[in-house]
């Protein structure tokens, strides 16, 4: 076997580590995982029991065309179901807008440190990766405009940006918008929208109309709670997303994301409440490690990018020996910082206190 030779430069996915792992090698009952970005609070109480009505179908394929949950989610942001795409989580979708328009006569241009799949998918294709720095956290968008030439055929903008947890406004994204010539699609990473509290976000979706090559990513695996099930989605024009379905694995979305999303959906009252305990349990973590005088990048999602000053996989070790899983900064492009998901009060204390010793 011969390996494609483009397929050399592209990494292995390093994902947080397993609950699991941690338990078995450090010989911890109590192990919290707060390196992935996932929601402390689970997910709506009213899906157990529409998973375990769906168990009777589990020998049927599921509605390839997800016909339910793409009307919920129109209902829902006023919009209409043929502007949805489903997908095996938002990251195959990453995957098909990769494939729809990418070659090795195109560019793409991102930021960076952001998303690792976008580059990942680029390289999969063989397009050439135009990556510029963020400055202060913030993507940089005048110079992301300046790169933009013939050959680009995609822009990332993941906002808030993972791993930093900023965000650019709404005048700042329709400037960048109003410059990005109408053949080249501009993709929002939104996988983080349902945490941001600063009024200037943009209304993205309001912004569909107007720039025809615009695309919306959203997930169910963040403030939702299914990270498990594997379902996200995109809002385009009819146009991208008949495109994108020329790709589309016939059953990406199974039966039981489908219907835990629907559900999911439904319960808005637990999307506000997670939302509250985030703001609290953030402003509680950020005060703590601003009197313990680490800095940090303003965040409006559910982590933090904390600035610790020092080997940032000690630090890592440390946490891990307490039971704490967290990101190492030196694996997100930030060396000397780590990547902290805010969980709960309790685990946002254990957290602080095992900090300390670096203070
Ligand atoms: C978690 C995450 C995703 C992927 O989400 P899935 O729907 O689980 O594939 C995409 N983009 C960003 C920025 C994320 O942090």
């Amino acid at each position: 076997m011969i390996l494609n030779p483009e397929l050399k430069e592209i990494p292995i996915y390093q994902p947080g580590k397993p609950i699991e792992d941690v338990q078995e090698e450090l010989g911890l009952t109590n192990v919290m995982k707060l390196a992935s970005n996932e929601n402390p609070f689970g997910a709506s109480k009213r899906i157990r029991e529409r998973i375990m009505k769906e168990l009777e179908m589990i020998t049927i394929y599921p509605d390839g065309a997800g016909r339910n949950l793409k009307e919920r989610i129109a209902d829902l942001y006023h919009i209409a179901p043929e502007q949805i795409i489903l997908g095996n989580g938002s990251d195959e979708i990453i995957q098909y807008l990769s494939r729809a328009y990418l070659n090795s006569n195109t560019e793409v241009i991102m930021a960076t440190p952001t998303f690792p799949m976008y580059k990942t998918n680029a390289l999969m294709e063989g397009a050439k990766v135009i990556e510029i720095p963020l400055v202060e956290g913030k993507h940089d968008l005048e110079k992301m405009a300046e790169v933009i030439s013939e050959k680009t055929a995609l822009i990332w903008i993941c906002n808030p940006n993972n791993p930093t947890g900023t965000i650019i406004s709404e005048q700042e994204l329709i400037s960048f918008l109003d410059f990005v010539p109408k053949d080249k699609l501009v993709i929002l990473d939104e996988a983080y929208a349902e945490y941001v509290t600063d009024q200037t976000y943009p209304d993205s979706l309001q912004l569909l109309s107007k720039y025809p090559n615009l695309m919306i990513l959203r997930t169910f695996s963040k403030i939702y709670g299914l990270a498990s099930l594997r379902i996200g989605y995109g809002i385009s024009n009819l146009k991208v997303i008949q495109d994108l379905l020329r790709i589309k694995e016939p059953f990406n979305a199974n039966r039981f994301a489908q219907v835990s999303a629907e559900e999911a959906i439904l319960d808005q009252e637990f999307i506000q409440y997670c939302k509250e305990q985030n703001e609290k349990n953030k402003q509680y973590f950020l005060d703590e490690l601003q009197q313990l005088g680490f800095s940090y990048f303003p965040s409006e999602t559910n982590f933090v990018l904390v600035n610790v000053n020092t080997d940032d996989q000690l630090v890592f070790q440390k946490l891990l020996e307490e039971g704490i899983i967290i990101r190492a900064g030196s694996k997100l492009g930030f060396p000397g910082w780590i990547r902290v998901t805010i969980g709960t009060k309790e685990q946002m204390e254990k957290v602080v206190d095992t900090l300390k010793q670096f203070a």
